[in-house]
């Protein structure tokens, strides 16, 4: 998908507001719409990926996880404790085909996940 048709590209980019948790050259931290918890923040890479079946870069998905740790940090949940997850695909739930992870926390998680 060309990044400008990307919601995530535009949000990235600051084309579509968002409320933004951190950023960095590489990252970019804002609040889900429609939360499934206290705190849920998406986190994703400014540059288009489509989703973990694309992201080759090591690097790129170490800052992710590291972004989505300091995200809990500022959030306040790092102590309690968070979930972090990559709906990836189909069946895996993926709706923005357009690398993220959430971070979620505020409230006990349950597993099994839906
Ligand atoms: P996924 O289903 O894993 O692809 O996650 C996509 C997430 O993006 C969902 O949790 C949506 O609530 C969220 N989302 C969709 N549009 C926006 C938006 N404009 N701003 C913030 N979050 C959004
Ligand atoms: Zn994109």
């Amino acid at each position: 998908m060309p990044a400008r048709d990307c919601l995530f590209c535009r949000i990235g980019s600051g084309q579509i507001p968002s409320k933004v948790v951190l950023q960095d050259d590489e990252m970019f931290a804002f609040e889900d719409i429609n939360p499934q918890a206290p705190v849920h923040v998406l986190v994703i890479p400014k540059r288009h990926i489509g989703g973990l079946n694309d992201a080759g870069e090591r690097a790129l998905l170490g800052r992710l996880l590291e972004t989505a740790a300091l995200v809990a940090k500022k959030k306040g949940i790092a102590e309690s404790g968070y979930r972090v997850v990559a709906n990836t695909g189909r069946e895996g739930g993926q709706t923005v085909f357009h690398l993220h992870v959430h971070v979620l926390g505020g409230r006990q998680m349950t597993w099994p996940p839906g």
